[in-house]
């Protein structure tokens, strides 16, 4: 059956009433766009070096809601976010070994800026394969920092002309000193150092960054000598380029605050003279055992590593909508299966108003969708739009209006009820059951095709029918 989309009911609608939460304020305040209606948003993105891990996702996820939230209200929205695909030799908080570098030595592969560059292109795929199936939107832009080397010398030579920086050794410096509200974001104090920063007794101040780092190996030609950008001045360069000077929305984890997310400000603003993040949003971390995520404390789970242990990505999509993007999550394997559980209750629910509103037109319910629009007004709260749709699924509003209406929040939920098939409804089978299936699967693989016919009138006996579709026992509860 053909269903139809719920395109043809939607009405953009365009709110003032967007809250959400300003790092750079410390406040929650009214969302005013540069430009009515169009926002503009940039997000840090991974620096590819190995797989991403589920902590990571978490903060490309807030993107997507940000995203599809804003889409959802009508606003028309532009989203770069960045990969880093090259050495940036001052590593997260200026200090430690290169990524990227690591990655080659255990890839066993000379260091060299093509190989970094291969690596990080097999890296960059495998990470928009997890966004692709984690349902998040690919941003418009996803431009690689390996190919705005121009933008950021371009942005260092500013620098230099308006006197904001001084050589060392080993590159051009930010001199942070120069700047009045230098550590604005999260109220950092130039004077207290950063605690992370790389040991370079040439800085005339613990807090100085690195715009362009000298290597006569690898790198790239400036006008400061061969080497590579700075970490920080990559995000300031592409942003600009795809976004202009100013911009709405700027996000990360909020690892990124104090140190890389202040640092582009430094840079942009002393560059240009303008304000250049309206709004930053940082996102909570996904803890486990209570720590951040990160690979070096053990903690490297992927997408992939879900899909081994037989999890649907979606399942942990589910468990992000759960919670706020400011609140912290714990992850354990418990708790996913607990949001797995949830959602294939969702997706019954679903399968169900299908089933019965077969051939129907679909409406939605506007006081459903107020409340739920109401949720994501209050800076992004995904916990209570989620609530929301559980009232919906649980409310005895009309089926054709509820599964219009879910369908229609599904547009930021992005849980895919669109794609949930009626007829090929997934089962929570009893145990029985299930070692039922077991058993005739290796009956038939031995080509005992008695025992498998006689199994599969046992489960004929128990209310189910089996159907041997590719190889596949494919399972439905008979009609009683
Ligand atoms: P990186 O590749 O290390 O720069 O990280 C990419 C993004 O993931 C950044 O926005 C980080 O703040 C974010 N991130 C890293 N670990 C976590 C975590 N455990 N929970 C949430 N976000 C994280
Ligand atoms: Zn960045």
């Amino acid at each position: 059956m053909t269903r139809k989309t719920p395109d043809f009911f939607y009405t953009p609608v365009i709110l003032s009433r967007m809250k959400l939460y300003n790092s750079l304020t410390q406040i929650k305040e009214e969302f005013k766009p540069i430009s009515e209606g169009k926002v503009t948003m940039y997000h840090c993105g991974p620096t590819v070096y190995d797989y991403i891990h589920i902590g990571n996702l978490r903060s490309f996820f807030m993107g997507d809601i940000l995203r599809r939230t804003f889409e959802f209200l009508g606003h028309e929205v532009k989203q770069v976010m960045n990969i880093t695909d090259i050495g940036h030799l001052v590593s997260d908080g200026d200090e430690g070994n290169d990524k990227m570098t690591k990655a080659l030595k255990r890839h066993n592969m000379e260091i060299t800026l093509e190989n970094m560059l291969k690596i990080a292109e097999f890296y960059a795929d495998a990470f928009k394969e997890d966004l692709k199936n984690l349902n998040i939107l690919t941003p418009h832009v996803m431009p690689k920092a390996s190919q705005h080397i121009r933008e950021d010398i371009e942005l260092v030579t500013k620098l230099e002309e308006k006197g904001y920086t001084y050589r060392t050794s080993d590159g051009i410096y930010f001199d942070t000193s120069k700047m009045k509200d230098y550590g604005k974001l999260g109220g950092i104090q130039r004077e207290e150092g950063q605690g992370r920063i790389e040991e370079n007794t040439e800085k005339k101040h613990p807090a100085d960054f690195a715009l362009w780092k000298f290597d006569e190996k690898n790198g790239w030609p400036s006008p400061w000598g061969q080497g590579f950008p700075g970490w920080h001045i990559e995000c300031s360069g592409m942003s600009m380029k795809y976004l202009g000077e100013t911009i709405d929305i700027h996000t990360g984890g909020k690892d990124l605050k104090p140190v890389h997310h202040n640092n582009e400000i430094a840079q942009s603003e002393c560059a240009t003279g303008k304000q250049f993040v309206r709004y930053w949003l940082h996102g909570e971390f996904l803890n486990i055992n209570g720590e951040k995520l990160s690979k070096s404390k053990g903690g490297n789970i992927t997408l992939r590593t879900l899909e081994e242990k037989g999890f649907s990505p979606l399942a942990l999509r589910y468990l992000y909508l759960q919670a706020h993007y400011r609140s912290p999550m714990n992850f354990s394997w418990e708790i996913l299966k607990g949001a797995e559980n949830a959602l294939k209750r969702v997706y019954r629910t679903i399968r169900e108003l299908k089933e019965k509103t077969k051939e129907k037109t679909l409406g939605e319910n506007n006081s459903f969708v107020e409340r739920f629009k109401e949720a994501l007004e209050d800076d992004f709260n995904t916990a209570e739009a989620l609530a929301v749709l559980h009232t919906l699924l649980k409310s005895n509003i009309p089926n054709e209006e509820k599964l219009g209406t879910a369908l229609f929040f599904d547009r930021v939920l992005g849980l895919q009820f669109n794609t949930i098939n009626e007829e090929k409804e997934e089962l929570e089978l009893p145990e029985e059951m299930k070692q039922l299936l077991k058993e005739r699967a290796q009956a038939r693989e031995a080509k005992n095709w008695e025992t498998s016919d006689v199994l599969r009138t046992k489960a004929e006996e128990m209310g189910y029918s089996i159907a041997d579709v590719n190889g596949e026992q494919i399972v439905k509860k008979k009609n009683t």
